[in-house]
């Protein structure tokens, strides 16, 4: 069993449902079980910012999936609640992206962890802060290590 850290977020339709409805999709899957949730904030948009407001959770699960399988999961739930791929960083109904897994670090374009913009979206550092304190510390001190070489 392994623990792993996700965002979610949305700017489509009922965003706040839309972040319910992509963790409830996660718990009923059976390698996945929801070990703690953030509460649910509303942000500003990152990197595109011409569009609506954003909502964000990250919740901490526990995981007999791999990195790559957990994504998998990860894009199909995406896929199931009908996101459709645009432009980058646009408007979704729901996104959901690996922001750590274990210690572990991954450096493929496919997937790259820990994720790396989520030091750099105060919402996700704080909501991480909020469940898992250490990871985000892990995170903050990655970044600053790897902007300073
Ligand atoms: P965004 O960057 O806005 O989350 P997408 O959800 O469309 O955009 O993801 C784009 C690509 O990012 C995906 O095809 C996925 O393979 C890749 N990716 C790399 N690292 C990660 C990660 N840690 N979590 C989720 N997706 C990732
Ligand atoms: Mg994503």
């Amino acid at each position: 069993m392994a623990r792993a850290w996700l965002a979610l977020g949305a700017n489509m339709g009922d965003a706040k449902k839309n972040i319910e409805q992509g963790i409830s999709l996660l718990s009923k899957n059976e390698q996945i079980k929801i070990i703690k949730q953030s509460k649910i904030i509303i942000s500003k948009a990152w990197g595109n910012i011409n569009q609506a407001d954003f909502h964000n959770s990250v919740i901490e699960v526990e995981t007999e999936l791999a990195p790559f399988p957990l994504l998998k999961i990860c894009q199909k739930i995406e896929n199931n609640m009908g996101r459709i791929r645009k432009e980058k960083w646009g408007a979704r109904i729901i996104d959901i992206d690996i922001i750590a897994y274990e210690n572990l670090e991954i450096n493929t374009k496919e997937l790259t962890i820990p994720h790396p913009f989520a030091h750099e979206r105060d919402f996700v550092i704080d909501l991480l802060k909020e469940i898992a304190p250490q990871t985000a510390l892990w995170i903050k001190e990655k970044a600053k290590m790897s902007s300073s070489l």
